[in-house]
């Protein structure tokens, strides 16, 4: 069996937050349990890795590998957070983050501590939604909206390695496959999966040449481009003057000119949800 260990939060003061002036200033329980909740995602980052190593330890690395990522966007999940909260002028509180403990008998009782802590994790995104729809804070509702669809999607594919194990984990043979299908994972994987779900019209190309390549003197009717290739040379995204542009930016604070399309470009920073990216095509593609 294996114990998650994650504290069970206390159930917070009543406390409106309505200021004298009759504005809305975010609740201070809500602060604290958006404060807790990037605790929970370093913890679940410190989780998976646990599980990675578990896998690395049996010889599973494809397994070991998809942990590893899933970690990664963990992390993401735990920096969202606190960059909400410093957006928001709310102090910020590091606590100590708890021991993941393992002690699995067997590869699915490690796939179901994942399912279970996910299921865990949506019942804390439900209370702070709550939370925030009490105090009628729409910008917390707002933040968290994509947090509630990623939950939905992380349930999901934790529900779908436990039926793979289901279906292929006593077949050594299978066994292999299917760790070399989770070998397969790459970390912002994610992003990409996102924009090719949203239409079969979206083009994905490493290279700047390779999109010349592929589109000659057409113009696509939006780009998306992270910001290492706005370091590389002649990249058509820059000659084209018309079309918007998405920017990826791992520094989205710094000055980035992108002369030709001005009032055009919106800048995303990185780390960004799936449903953020997604939203933000969905502005400029009119996919419903
Ligand atoms: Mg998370």
């Amino acid at each position: 069996m294996i114990g998650t260990s994650v504290r069970r939060r206390e159930r917070p003061a009543e406390n409106s937050g309505r200021t004298s002036k009759g504005g809305m200033v975010p609740n201070s329980s809500q602060n604290s349990t958006i404060n807790q909740q990037i605790n929970t995602e370093f913890y679940s980052a410190y989780l998976y890795l646990n599980f990675s190593n578990y896998f690395e330890e049996v010889g599973l690395d494809g397994f070991a590998n998809w942990y590893k990522i899933q970690a990664q966007e963990e992390r993401d999940h735990a920096m969202l957070f606190y960059q909400y909260l410093q957006n928001e002028n709310q102090k910020v509180t590091f606590e100590a983050i708890d021991k993941p403990d393992l002690n699995a008998a067997c590869h699915m009782d490690v796939l179901k501590a994942g399912l279970e802590h996910e299921k865990y994790v949506t019942s804390l995104i439900n209370d702070i939604y709550s939370e925030a729809y009490e105090a009628k804070d729409f910008r917390t509702m707002q933040f968290l909206d994509c947090f509630v669809k990623e939950q939905g999607e992380e349930e999901t594919n934790a529900k779908n390695l436990i039926s793979k194990i289901e279906l292929f984990g006593s077949d050594p043979k299978s066994l292999y496959m299917l760790n070399q299908e989770l070998a397969a994972r790459v970390y912002g994987n994610g992003l990409r999966l996102v924009l090719q779900n949203l239409s079969k019209h979206i083009l994905v190309f490493e290279t700047p040449e390779a999109a010349r390549k592929k589109l000659g003197k057409k113009k696509p009717m939006l780009w998306v481009v992270t910001e290492a290739l706005t370091k590389q040379p002649d990249q058509p995204w820059r000659a084209d003057k018309r079309t918007p542009v998405i920017l990826l930016s791992n520094q989205p604070e710094s000055e980035i000119t992108i002369e030709k399309n001005t009032g055009k470009v919106i800048i995303l920073p990185v780390p960004v949800l799936p449903e953020t990216l997604r939203n933000a095509v969905k502005t400029y593609l009119l996919i419903k």
